[in-house]
């Protein structure tokens, strides 16, 4: 099974990332956890990418691709993977794809996980306010003026992505507003149907 959930920061990818782990045993890869360990690592990677990512800024294709191309050759990879927050650019889309076509793999589907912007904000705010009382480090960008941001790339860049996989017949939405386990419940109906 390959998947890729796509949708708005705040949207739930990487909660419904984590539930499909468990059911399917395929790993989560989520580009924006590789990035933050890259940072907290100070790797050559994560140097460079901690000012645009606390800004809410998209990191360079280039170092993304990279990062991806480089784990999915990792054996836990082989039966499949959720990519959570990959690819969010058409380049990306179109690097993944050259991806799986080198490795003779195909995507399985693309599930898009709808929310309004207003409901997105008051979600991070939360997830902020949850961290610090649970005394866990607040992300830089879980703020209200950086997360403006992020939303403005996500539909500046990552959007288009919604016309590109609906193009290829590979798009699935659903309301990313029901409850979490709704949600999941839907994500499972359209997995058994590919
Ligand atoms: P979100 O909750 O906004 O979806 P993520 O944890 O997926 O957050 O990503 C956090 C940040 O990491 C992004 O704002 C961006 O700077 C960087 N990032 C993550 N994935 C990508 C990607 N595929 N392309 C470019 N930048 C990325």
């Amino acid at each position: 099974m390959r998947l890729i959930l796509l949708g708005p920061p705040g949207a739930g990818k990487g909660t419904q990332a984590q539930r499909l782990v468990e059911k399917y045993g395929i790993p989560q890869l989520s580009t924006g956890d590789m990035l933050r360990a890259a940072v907290a690592a100070q790797t050559a990677v994560g140097v460079k990418a901690k000012a645009v990512m606390d800004a809410g800024e998209l990191v360079s294709d280039a170092i993304v691709n990279a990062i991806v191309a480089e784990r999915i050759d990792q054996p836990d990879c082989a039966n499949g993977f959720i990519l959570d927050g990959y690819p969010r650019t058409l380049a990306q889309a179109d690097a993944v794809e050259a991806m799986l076509a080198e490795r003779g793999e195909k995507l399985d589907a693309v599930v898009e996980l709808v929310v309004d912007d207003k409901v997105l904000v008051g979600r991070i705010v939360n997830r902020a306010e949850q961290a610090k009382a649970a005394g866990q480090p607040v992300r830089k960008d879980d703020n209200p003026e950086v997360f403006e941001e992020r939303l403005r790339e996500y539909y500046k860049k990552t959007a288009p992505l919604i016309g590109y996989y609906y193009a290829h017949r590979a798009l699935k939405s659903i309301d990313g507003m029901a409850d979490m386990d709704t949600v999941t419940a839907e994500i499972e109906k359209i997995l058994a149907a590919v």
